[in-house]
């Protein structure tokens, strides 16, 4: 598994480092008790255990107000045994996320949330790139599909998943299509696709209907249905007969969003 050997690496990196005097440092702030976000911020303990890593959890209560919140991640800004600052999202409606992750240093912005490392991933001059997108990427590479003058499509415009993916899609000479809630023909649009990212947020929505014969899809999503199976947004049994190359969920696309934050964490302790 691509996730698997990327950790591997980085814990052979990491004992090295350590040598020299040096440990990765990564403070996880999770606010609430959102079910989802507990499971994720467990993931990425038990990857900082697994490679060597110090890791500190932050477990605070759903009434934490804006401004205690700040005031841990100023706290931690300064704080030399931590490099990477991960404020688990989504927070409580009561406090303004964006305020929040602009508090992070660009230094320690292990996500690459914060405007200036947004910025620069426009450019394409970055330090961090944003986990889950960065994580894509590297599995395309894995896959050795070549991207250029490809018609990649992505479903979903967000912050942390579509607007990024566009943008190192971009970067690799792909010409890319984001599509939203307000896209008209969706289905017309999506099978025109050779590379189809789908990060809409909505289980299994996406079946063979969408897909053009031998295309690549990438399944971004992550759902938990009423049974408690764990499915994405995309319809994996139809999609499958059609695509060329599909991600399953759960796997694909989670694990490699856990494996660049890790690897953005040792980057950040080896630039401090
Ligand atoms: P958001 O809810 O922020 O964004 C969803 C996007 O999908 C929006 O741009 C929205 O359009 C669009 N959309 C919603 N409904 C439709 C529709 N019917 N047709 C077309 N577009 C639609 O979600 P995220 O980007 O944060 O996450 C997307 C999925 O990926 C979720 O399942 C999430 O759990 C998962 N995820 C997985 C990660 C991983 O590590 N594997 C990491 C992050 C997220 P509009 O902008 O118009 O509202």
């Amino acid at each position: 598994m691509v996730s698997q050997r990327i950790k591997d690496q980085l814990k052979e990196e990491t004992a090295k480092i350590k040598a020299q005097g040096i440990i990765p440092g990564l403070a996880v702030i999770i606010v609430g008790n959102n079910p989802a976000s507990r499971s994720y911020v467990n993931s990425k303990k038990k990857a900082c255990e697994l490679i060597g890593y110090y890791s500190r959890e932050y477990a605070l209560p759903e009434e934490t107000t804006e401004e205690e919140l700040k005031a841990l991640v100023q706290e931690l800004n300064q704080d030399d045994q931590i490099h990477g600052i991960l404020v688990q999202l989504p927070l409580p409606k009561h406090i303004n996320e964006e305020m929040v992750i602009n508090t992070i240093i660009p230094e320690k912005d292990v996500d690459a949330f914060h405007p200036a490392n947004v910025g620069k991933i426009m450019i394409g001059n970055f330090d961090f790139l944003p986990c889950t997108p960065a994580g894509i990427m590297e599995l395309i590479k894995e896959s050795e599909i070549d991207l250029e003058g490809k018609h990649c499509v992505i479903i979903g415009r967000s912050n942390i998943v579509g607007k990024p993916m566009s943008m190192l899609l971009l970067h690799k000479n792909a010409t890319v299509t984001i599509c939203h809630s307000k896209t008209k023909n969706l289905k017309e649009v999506c099978k025109e696709a050779d590379v189809l990212v789908v990060a809409v947020g909505r289980p299994q929505m996406v079946d063979a209907s969408y897909i053009k014969e031998g295309a690549v899809v990438i399944d971004v999503g992550i759902n938990r249905l009423s049974d408690g199976r764990l499915v994405g947004d995309v319809d994996f049994d139809s999609a499958e007969k059609v695509a060329g190359a599909i991600t399953p969920v759960p796997g694909g696309v989670g694990p490699m969003t856990i494996a660049t934050l890790m690897k953005n964490t040792l980057t950040a302790a080896l630039k401090k």
